[in-house]
């Protein structure tokens, strides 16, 4: 039996979010921040902040709480969102999957036996989730995925390859989305299956190597005849698996933006006590009104990204649009803070150039917002197709 989980009973009241807030805001600055460097030139999170991380429920916190997790709705997520996006971004990734994009499917779309399967021990950290949908070819246009799943007996048998799959070397159970037939007008014929990364045949490819968010990893993940149970059929239907994917991904798209406005926080409070302290013949160049005009742009993108954020969850929690504002925040907050990373380096002139000032990473980890979970080219697809399509049907 499917339960859908509509995401709109918060959970947690307004003063124990607040303390949940207070202490990550708290893990954040002084735990994490200190640490950024040594998480940069290891590329992984050190063993002891991913423990602290679960012992807060961090792995959780989006999952509701009959399965474990903090349940926090979207309203909440943003908010947490925005301060986890202070640090380095390989922090949030290292949970992001399990409450995010792979963690979603499960809450929205699984059987409430594959939710008590799976979900306690995701939101623990037991389970590391990862949502296996991208593939070459097929990334803006996932329904172009050639994964295949063919029926056998009571299994499924899997084959394909998939690329650019978050958390895929540290991964438990994968997510994956294949072709149970083709497209046709019933729908597109992708479903989406629960993979134990252990299962035969499945094998995780070497972690890429990225321009940015050391300590966060990908890999190329390849299926060949791996075979699953009917159970592992999230919601025991094959017509679930695109439906599932764009949800997530919506919502997804609204907490990547929150990301983004805490990122975009942190460079400019950067840039604020670069400008503030740093001299040119013995003047502070944040005295310069051209120095100002940047930390003023800086500022006031972030306050507008803040507002779009708050705005757009509450839109999701409240069901009056899951469709044009994710995009259209996503859109606005990731373009903003690359834009405003772009500034803190040339606020901080050469300096911002530099290995281990923080700008310098701030500058190439944020230039992932624009690409994943639909880049900037399909947020504007999708909202301009919708003003559209809801203008027809006005007429
Ligand atoms: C670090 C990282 C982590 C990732 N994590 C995951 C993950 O966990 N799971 C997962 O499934 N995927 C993941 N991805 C994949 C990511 O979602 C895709 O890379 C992204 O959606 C873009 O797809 P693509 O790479 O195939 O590029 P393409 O789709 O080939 O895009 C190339 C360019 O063409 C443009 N374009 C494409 N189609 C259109 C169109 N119709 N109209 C106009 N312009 C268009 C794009 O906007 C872009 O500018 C990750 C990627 C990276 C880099």
């Amino acid at each position: 039996m499917t339960s859908v989980h509509t995401d709109t009973a918060p959970q947690v009241d307004a003063e124990d979010f607040r303390d949940i807030l207070a202490s990550t805001r708290e893990f954040v600055r002084s735990v994490v921040v200190p640490r950024e460097q040594e998480i940069l030139d290891s590329d992984a999170i050190p063993d002891d902040i991913r423990q602290a991380a679960k012992d807060m429920g961090l792995f959780g916190y989006a999952i509701p709480q009959e399965w474990g997790g903090l349940g926090l709705d979207l309203t909440q997520d943003v908010e947490l969102a925005m301060e986890l996006g202070y640090t380095s971004l390989a922090l949030r990734s290292m949970f992001g999957t399990n409450n995010g994009i792979a963690g979603q499917v499960l809450v929205g779309f699984g059987t409430d036996e594959q939710k008590a399967q799976w979900l306690e021990r995701i939101a623990s950290g037991e389970v590391v989730a990862s949502f296996a949908l991208t593939e070459p070819g097929a990334g803006s246009d996932p329904a172009g995925l050639r994964t295949k799943a063919v029926r056998d007996g009571d299994d499924w048998v899997i084959n394909g390859e998939k690329r650019f799959i978050t958390n895929a070397p540290l991964a438990n159970l994968f997510v994956v989305f294949a072709r149970t037939r083709p497209a046709d007008e019933n729908g597109t014929g992708i479903a989406v299956f629960l993979v134990p990364a252990d299962t035969p045949g499945l094998q995780v490819g070497a972690k890429d190597r990225k321009m940015g968010q050391e300590g966060a990893w990908t890999a190329d993940v390849a299926f060949t005849d791996v075979r699953v149970p009917a159970s592992a059929l999230v919601g025991g239907s094959e017509d679930v698996g695109y439906r599932a994917a764009m949800t997530s991904l919506a919502r997804g798209r609204v907490h990547i933006a929150a990301l983004s406005v805490g990122t975009a926080q942190r460079a400019l409070d950067e840039s604020v006590a670069y400008a503030a302290t740093a001299t040119q013949g013995g003047t502070a160049i944040g005295e310069f009104q051209l120095v100002q005009a940047m930390l003023a742009d800086q500022q006031t993108g972030v306050m507008a990204g803040r507002a779009m954020v708050r705005d757009a969850a509450r839109a999701w929690v409240d069901g009056t649009d899951r469709r044009i504002a994710p995009s259209a925040t996503k859109l606005f907050c990731t373009e903003m803070v690359g834009k405003v990373a772009d500034l803190a380096v040339q606020v901080h002139g050469g300096s911002g150039y530099m290995r281990e000032v923080a700008v310098e990473r701030i500058y190439r980890d944020v230039r992932l917002l624009r690409l994943y979970e639909g880049t900037s080219e399909i947020q504007r697809l999708i909202v301009g197709r919708g003003l559209v399509k809801q203008a027809q049907r006005g007429h």
